[in-house]
């Protein structure tokens, strides 16, 4: 076979045969095809798009370019996923959560992207944190507590860590198929039995619109379904931070306080909701109303904390060292109205610029820098009310990005209407 007639073809809007992108993909895995002709091919897809059969098959080349995680109990495995987003805590309450219903949570995570949160720098904010578990101790971890959440290893989906560095430098992020199959490749990975989505829209999303997100949905489902996982999606909205606190370290402390069963409100519901679908396709729960019902319960109980500091505590870490956030600055509402947008982007950006994320990869983050939304979308608020905080290293840091911040929000004079938080696209 040529790299160039597969190249061709795709540039010439054919489907791309099974045996075609199979070759291809174990090609570039393994070093014999070059960026430059897998950047002629991404490009062709981005542009053409795939088939759901192409996607299927493209993911499920990915996903063999390296190892399964094989098994570690006879309990079924179960993990989620999330597009990424600002203040996203949900990860770190729903594995110990479902973990608590006898359930295997392998939570192979990522860093952040962009304005987005990751998951990996959060926890890496309590004082010695692995997250480069090896594939034997996953497995202990499996069987002891029930739920790990670590980096990937170099022997899974090598050619997804090959392909997502060309894309991000070649501008081939925002593509459906690509992005379907980088995604589940590494799901499916992890050798689940369900797997619950968390597709988000809005100005802190990858997909702004809630159309792109729906697409995106539809294709992320299917790819599982097709691979035998159970797999359920829900679309969620990111036209604000999720919750009260953006960072790092303040998203330990939120999440602590969602996982003793001290707080109710968007992030112990979004957490819910992801881990609903989980009971139900694992058959731990009848229907989708008595999941809702024993996930409050399990919250409620303060279970979920204990499993979560297990965790920490089996993956090296000082739960009890994880650093507070620095003093706060306040943001003061600069007129009467009702908070009608919050660009994200901007959020993002002031909390990169004062270190609590990366401007250039392997940047040290700054646990402590965080921001706390106290107006939320709708709210009617007054001239002078306090509307945000940030937290940065010094006042005169907090000060550079003030004008950013209240650039992000903006004003109506009359009521607002907010998308719900989140809604179910898939039984
Ligand atoms: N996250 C991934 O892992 N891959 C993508 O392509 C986009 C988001």
């Amino acid at each position: 076979m040529l790299a160039v007639e597969v190249i061709a073809a795709k540039r010439d809007a054919k489907a791309l045969r099974k045996d075609q992108i199979e070759w291809f993909v174990e090609g570039y895995a393994k070093g014999t095809i070059p960026d430059y002709q897998m950047s002629a091919l991404a490009m062709a897809i981005y542009i053409r798009g795939m088939s759901a059969e192409e996607t299927h098959w493209l993911t499920q080349a990915m996903l063999h370019s390296g190892q399964l995680l094989q098994p570690a109990s006879e309990r079924p495995r179960v993990d989620k996923h999330s597009t990424g987003g600002l203040g996203d805590k949900t990860s770190l309450i729903l594995a110990p959560l479902v973990a608590c219903f006898d359930l295997d949570v392998p939570m192979i995570s990522g860093r952040a992207l962009g304005i987005t949160g990751g998951t990996l720098d959060k926890l890496e904010s309590i004082p010695g944190y692995r997250c480069n578990l090896n594939e034997a101790e996953i497995g202990r971890q499996l069987q002891r507590i029930g739920c790990v959440i670590t980096g990937a290893s170099q022997s899974l989906v090598p050619a997804d860590r090959k392909l997502y560095a060309l894309r991000d430098v070649t501008a081939l992020v925002p593509s459906i198929p690509l992005i379907t199959a980088s995604i589940m490749s590494k799901k499916l990975a992890e050798n689940l039995n369900a797997l619950s989505l968390d597709v988000k829209w809005g100005s802190a999303a990858f997909m702004n619109d809630k159309h792109s997100a729906l697409n995106l949905a539809d294709s992320l489902t299917r790819t599982g379904t097709q691979a035998s996982v159970k797999t359920t999606a829900i679309l969620s909205l990111m036209e604000q931070p999720l919750g009260d606190w953006s960072g790092n370290a303040c998203e330990i402390h939120e999440s602590i306080a969602v996982l003793r069963g001290e707080v109710k409100g968007p992030v112990r519901e979004l957490s819910i909701a992801l881990s609903v679908p989980l009971l139900v396709d694992t058959g731990r729960v009848d229907s989708w109303d008595a999941g809702w019902q024993k996930a409050e319960e399990m919250l409620d109980s303060g279970q979920p904390f204990e499993r979560f500091r297990a965790m920490v505590k089996e993956q090296g870490g000082q739960l009890d060292q994880t650093p507070t956030p620095y003093p706060a600055t306040t943001l003061h509402a600069p007129e009467d109205g009702y908070l009608q947008a919050i660009d994200g982007q901007e959020i993002g950006k002031a909390i990169i610029e004062l270190g609590g994320g990366r401007k250039v990869a392997g940047d040290a983050i700054d646990p402590r820098v965080s921001f706390r939304s106290i107006a939320k979308l709708g709210d009617r608020v007054g001239r002078g009310d306090p509307i945000a905080e940030i937290c940065a290293g010094n006042r005169e840091m907090a000060t550079g990005v003030l004008p950013r911040l209240m650039g992000a929000f903006r004003w109506s004079e009359t009521a607002v209407k907010v998308p719900c938080l989140w809604e179910r696209v898939s039984d």
